[in-house]
This record gives structure tokens, sequence and C-alpha cells, in this order.
């Protein structure tokens, strides 16, 4: 019965006997006991719009998805060392959705596996273990993702970047290093700056790691031209590009399937991760055949769970259920009309300092007019929103960024809600700086 324990007694067991380092979400948590769509409710029945859940891809408990689960885990649900149809079907609907270059995948259980085995092809690859990364980034949990993860080393209880690790400025266009429309190639020139400290300390660069919009650095999306003219450097330099579409991949840029699309590359290895499962934990990291080839080098490579039958089936039924009702069409329809919606409220609330992002990929960054942030004002929008019954999240590194990214049958009356109550608090409160 999940409505057993007060919220006080959860709150209080947790502190006692999870780990302390976990956090909830809102100063008054909340406990959710359903999710249908985009829409989850808590214990009292209270219903949630949310505009934050990226996972819930196809919707929260999507019928379909949770169907091609039940069934397949009522049959079999063994490792990959047995032939099973699922593993090779969902193989074929990702290879649909990318480039021909990019035809070997393995199948892994988190993001943080996705980029950690990434990782691994780069040194077996290259040779090499010098990686290099964006100010902000967050690429996972593991030991070698936390050490190339700049959001969590530069920031509390990190110790800076180690040594292999070599971060270059946030590419943010807005308020970063380098500004304005015409930045790609500063920020190029500081990738290249990075590439000349490994030379430096004589070693050879493994690979270039980056979103192509990065989430936890605020939803920053890259200068135009930027990626295109760092993956060149990487290259002459011998590395690899690694695009991690944890966080953007499978329709939700709207124009692409894939975030990498948008700035018309070819990455060496893809990771994936979040909403392939919709909820359920399975990953992928997808690669050319000559890195996949490297990678095969004697040492088998084995995953208890990476790619089981059951992980197979609800994967494969996401990705067809993002093709039958066209959700990546629906994140470029709705995803547009949200922004010109925020564009506009951005005109008559100063404090709106930038509105950014690609389909349900969005951010909205609140700042003075000296262009400081406003971590506090962000806070407080996020949490206000709550009590409208809506879901929001905040980031970047100065915490003053909404981040929209909700599942992908988000609709156009959700994003009228949305607009309506942003309006409503931001009049409440920010009709003057
Ligand atoms: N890469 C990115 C960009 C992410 O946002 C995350 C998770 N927030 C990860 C990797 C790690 O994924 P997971 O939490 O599934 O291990």
């Amino acid at each position: 019965n999940n409505s057993e324990n007060s919220n006080e007694d959860l709150i209080n067991y947790r502190k006692q006997h999870l780990g302390k380092s976990l956090s909830l979400q809102y100063k008054v948590p909340i406990k959710m006991v359903r999710g249908a769509g985009q829409y989850l409710v808590d214990q009292f029945g209270r219903k949630y719009l949310d505009t934050v859940n990226n996972v819930a891809h196809v919707g929260h408990e999507n019928h379909h998805v949770v169907k091609a689960g039940q069934e397949q885990m009522a049959l079999i649900n063994t490792n990959s060392r047995y032939l099973h149809d699922n593993i090779n079907d969902l193989a074929k609907e990702l290879i649909e959705t990318l480039p021909p270059e990019l035809s070997v995948l393995h199948f892994v259980n988190s993001g943080s596996e996705a980029n950690e085995l990434a990782i691994r092809m780069v040194k077996a690859y290259t040779g090499e273990r010098d990686i290099i990364a964006s100010e902000v980034g967050y690429h996972g949990n593991t030991n070698m993702c936390i050490n190339i993860s700049s959001y969590k080393f530069d920031g509390k209880g990190g110790h800076g970047a180690p040594e292999h690790t070599h971060i270059f400025p946030l590419p943010d266009a807005f308020r970063g290093k380098h500004r304005g429309d015409n930045c790609a190639e500063e920020y190029a020139q500081e990738v290249k700056k990075q590439i000349d400290n490994i030379h430096k300390k004589q070693r050879g660069v493994g690979a270039f790691i980056i979103e192509p919009i990065i989430s936890c650095g605020g939803q920053i999306e890259l200068p135009e031209g930027f990626l295109a003219k760092a993956y060149q450097r990487a290259r002459e330099a011998g590395g690899l590009c690694i695009s991690d579409e944890v966080q953007v991949g499978c329709g939700r840029v709207g124009k692409t399937f894939w975030g990498f699309q948008l700035h018309n590359v070819i990455p060496d290895i893809v990771t994936i991760g979040k909403p392939l499962g919709n909820g359920h934990p399975i990953a992928a990291v997808a690669c050319t055949q000559d890195v996949a080839n490297k990678f095969a080098n004697g040492m088998e490579y084995f995953n208890t769970f990476g790619g089981n039958p059951v992980s197979c089936a609800i994967a494969t039924e996401v990705l067809r259920t993002v093709k039958r009702e066209k959700l990546q069409d629906n994140a470029l329809e709705i995803g547009e009309f949200l922004k010109a919606e925020l564009r506009q409220l951005s005109k008559q609330f100063p404090i709106i300092g930038d509105v950014r992002g690609q389909g349900l990929f969005l951010g909205i960054e609140l700042v003075d007019l000296e262009l400081n942030p406003l971590a506090a004002q962000t806070d407080y929008v996020a949490n206000r929103m709550k009590d409208h019954g809506i879901l929001m999240s905040t980031d970047g590194p100065d915490y003053n960024v909404l981040k929209i990214k909700p599942p992908m049958v988000f609709t156009k009356e959700n994003a009228k809600e949305l607009i309506y109550y942003l309006k409503k608090i931001f009049a409440e409160n920010f009709m003057q700086l």
C-alpha cells in the first residue's frame, strides 16, 4: 500500500538509512504513486503536469511499452549469450535511425555504463587516455565518468580536473567566455588549446566528448559550426569523437532524431540512455565497424543484463512508438510553439535573459540587467510552479536556468498551461527587475 507511511516517516527513514548524498526534489518533497502520459499523481490524488522527465520519453507508463515488457518477462529473460530476436530487432530499429557509418551496437544498463564503455573503446582504439570535455559537462556516475564530468569535479565535493582530463570553457554564446553569434571558431580554438596541452605533456588525444545541447550546463546550444570544427581538430590529433545523446537523443530535438545531426557531423561513438527504456534501465553505445573491431581485441565484453530480451522488447517498443505516434514531429511543433511563446514572455519580463534549445529540450535563463544569474528567483519559480501543479527543474552552473524537457506526448494545451502559469508567476513577482 503506497499510502501507508506519511511523507515525514519516509523522509526520516531515508535520512537514516539511504545514501547520504542522495537529494530530493523540492523544499517540500512529493511522493508520486502513479504516472500516466505527461502526468504524475501523488498519494493525495493530485495530478502534476511533468515538464521535467525526459526519461518517460513516450509518456509515463505508456501502455504499449508496459505490455511489451510484461509479455516478454512472462516468457524468458536471460543474458545475451543465447540468441534472441529481441536484441536483433532493437539493433535494427536503432540502426535505421543512425547514419550508415554507425552500424555496431553494444547494449548496457545506464547512460553511465554507456559512456564508461565508450571511453574503454577510445583507449582500445587510440591507445591514449587523455579526454577533452566541456566545462560543466556531465557524463555519468562511475569513476571514469566522474573523471570527465566538470559538473561534478569542479562542483561541491570535487577536487578539480584529473591529470588526463582537459576541460575547455562552456561554449555558451549568451554568458560564456566568448559571446554572440560568431563564437564557434573561438570555442574551437579553446578545444585546440587543450589538444596542445596534451601534446605538451608528450601524450596523444584519446577523445573529444560532448552533448549536442549541454544539459547540466543549462541547456546550452552549441554555437553554429562549433561541433564540426571541434571534431575536425580532435580528429587531426588522432582522437575519436563521442556524442553523448543520453539526454537529447531519440527524436527529442525535433528537427533530427539525434542531437549531433543538428550539427552535420558524424561521431565515431554515440552513447544513448535515458529515453531508450522509457524508465526501464537500458542504454546503448553505437560505434563504427572500425572502432568495434579494435575494441574486440580478444578480451570478451560481457554484461549480465545488457541487451536482455525484456529490456530489448521495451526499448524496441519505445522506438516504434516514437515512429508510430510521430513524436519527433510533435517535439518540433510543440517545441517551436513553446519557444515562440517564451520569447514573447521575455519581451514582457526582462528577467528572462535567454530562451534557447531545440524541440522539447528548452532552457529559460534568468538574469538581471548586467547578466548576473538570478538563482533564488529561478528556484522560486520552480517551487511556485509546483504549487500550480506543474513540475519544472533548474540547472546550470549558476542554478539560474529553468529546464523544459517533458515526455514527448506533451500537447499544445499542455504548453499553453505552462505558459499561462509562468506568466502569472512572473507578473506577480518580476514586473520590474
Ligand atoms: N550523460 C548525460 C548527458 C546525462 O545527463 C546522464 C544522467 N543525467 C548520464 C550521462 C548518466 O546516465 P545514467 O544516470 O543513466 O547513468
